[in-house]
């Protein structure tokens, strides 16, 4: 490949353009998710759409899911028709006009069509543009792994910065004006990775791996277009006769949270293609991927649930200065980014004595279980109604990032290790499944809290992890030698 190897920080240039993409990516991204909880549940004199905050709790979750679950048709697309490079600047379009729809005042219906925008868009550029950072380094190349820790390095500055401009403008302000800037945060991003890539990136991602022949074409596209018109047919029936509801929509993306997995495990393990050994690491694989579920239904309830929790239940005022509730959004980043290089650290000082992928994976499990348990404790001290402590909070996010550690980084590469090879093109999807799947169960959860009390709620999922965490402690060895030599 015409590459260029080397120009920033060591690494090829191309990964500039890639860690500014998703940095400005992610900053649309987690900018608006800072603030569309509060703009869903906030009375409408607050500039808000006065729902119901079970009802926005759920609606973030079921918004959550579907952007990763649009992944699958995202690397599809890369895969066969486009390349990744095009895929991932029309996701981007998409996403921006997206963020740029929330930012006209409107109500529920433009919040409604602009979900749609991001929830694409976002299948089309998150799964491509990972990929791409792949296919900066050849097979042999040794930086590849600290290439990959880089970009999780911008996708959490982005993470980070974002809830302190767009929340603060948004809720301070006008969430209006913070979901526009969001989107100009993507206009920037595409700018970026337009100009620079041309230089940069070189020949990367402009193939088509796998391209759909003329004759699979049109049966393709037929089947598609039937598929979309009934989805559409059905979606318009539903709406019109009051059957679709929003609640009613969660329970077939919950569904679907559970069964597009759960067919994609059947089909590789009963593929012709997969051989005897890969058979067995796809059912190694199986505990793990229950294991990320588990972490990230835990970790994506900052957004939700301890997001309306910042909000409503913790005393955000010191002396004169109020503490915007959005801000709770960076601590998960800033941890990321500040902790990663110790965890990068320590890996490399232990090397061969450090834990094996399934015990990290229930170490994992532990801290996202205390990050939720701790919340018992403000729960129990206040009785569930005086304000609390914004900083069990610090702590709660402090130990899911542990977690996240643990899981995030590897969980990525044992994924590309354990598909079978004739899935390898698709294994990008197949661990942000993991973040649907979760989020889609999490749609059901949110609602759960509404009519139990916190420390019941907090209490139940911590203890739900740590026992699940047991259990993948106990079973390692086992997992550990159906991954047939990975590790
Ligand atoms: N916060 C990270 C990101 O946005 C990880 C998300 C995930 O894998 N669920 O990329």
């Amino acid at each position: 490949k015409s590459v260029p190897q080397n120009g920033f920080v060591g690494h090829p240039k191309g990964l500039f353009t890639l860690f500014f993409t998703e940095f400005w990516e992610r900053f649309s991204y987690y900018g608006m998710r800072a603030i569309l909880i509060f703009f869903m549940y906030y009375e409408l004199h607050e500039g808000g759409l006065g729902l119901d905050r079970g009802l926005a709790n759920s609606i973030m979750a079921i918004y959550g899911s579907l952007v990763y679950m649009s992944g699958i048709i995202g690397g599809w697309i890369a895969d066969r028709i486009l390349g990744t490079r095009r895929t991932i600047f029309y996701g981007g379009v998409f996403i921006m006009l997206g963020h740029f729809l929330l930012a006209l005042p409107g109500g529920a219906s433009i919040l409604f069509v602009s979900m749609f925008f991001i929830v694409i868009g976002t299948g089309l550029l998150k799964p491509n543009v990972s990929s791409i950072v792949g296919d900066m380094y050849a097979d042999t190349d040794s930086r590849r792994d600290a290439g990959f820790s880089i970009f999780y390095m911008s996708i959490n500055m982005g993470s980070f910065l974002a809830p302190l401009i767009v929340g603060t403008i948004g809720q301070q302000y006008n969430f209006h004006l913070g979901f526009g800037i969001a989107g100009l945060g993507m206009f920037i991003g595409l700018i970026i990775f337009k100009l620079t890539g041309k230089k940069y990136l070189g020949l990367a991602g402009l193939q088509v791996n796998n391209p759909l022949l003329p004759e699979e074409r049109k049966k393709v596209f037929t089947r598609f277009g039937i598929l979309a018109l009934l989805i559409i047919i059905a979606g318009a029936i539903g709406i019109k006769t009051g059957v679709l509801t929003v609640n009613v929509f969660g329970l077939i993306i919950t569904a679907l949270g559970i069964v597009i997995p759960t067919l994609y495990f059947i089909y590789m393990y009963r593929s012709e293609k997969t051989t005897k050994d890969e058979k067995s690491r796809v059912l190694a694989y199986i505990p793990l991927f229950l294991s990320a579920v588990m972490f990230w239904a835990i970790q994506e309830q900052g957004a939700t649930i301890l997001a309306t929790y910042a909000d409503s239940r913790t005393r955000l005022d010191i002396g004169s200065f109020h503490i915007p509730s959005s801000w709770f959004q960076s601590l998960n980043p800033l941890f990321v980014v500040t902790m990663a290089p110790l965890f990068a650290m320590l890996w490399m000082k232990w090397g061969d004595k450090q834990p094996s992928t399934p015990r990290k994976f229930a170490y994992a499990l532990f801290f996202a279980g205390l990050s939720f348990l701790v919340m018992m404790l403000p729960a129990y001290l206040s009785g569930g109604t005086d304000l609390v402590s914004p900083l069990w909070l610090v702590l709660s996010f402090f130990l899911v990032v542990v977690g996240e550690l643990l899981l995030s980084p590897v969980g990525l590469s044992v994924t590309t290790k354990l598909a079978p090879k004739a899935f390898a093109a698709q294994t990008m999807s197949l661990w942000f499944l993991t973040s649907a799947a979760a989020q889609a169960i999490n749609a059901q959860l949110v609602k759960v809290y509404e009519v139990v009390s916190e420390f019941t709620y907090f209490g139940f999922l911590g203890s739900l992890a740590i026992v699940l965490g047991i259990i993948i402690l106990i079973l390692s060895p086992i997992i550990s030698k159906a991954m047939r030599g990975i590790n």
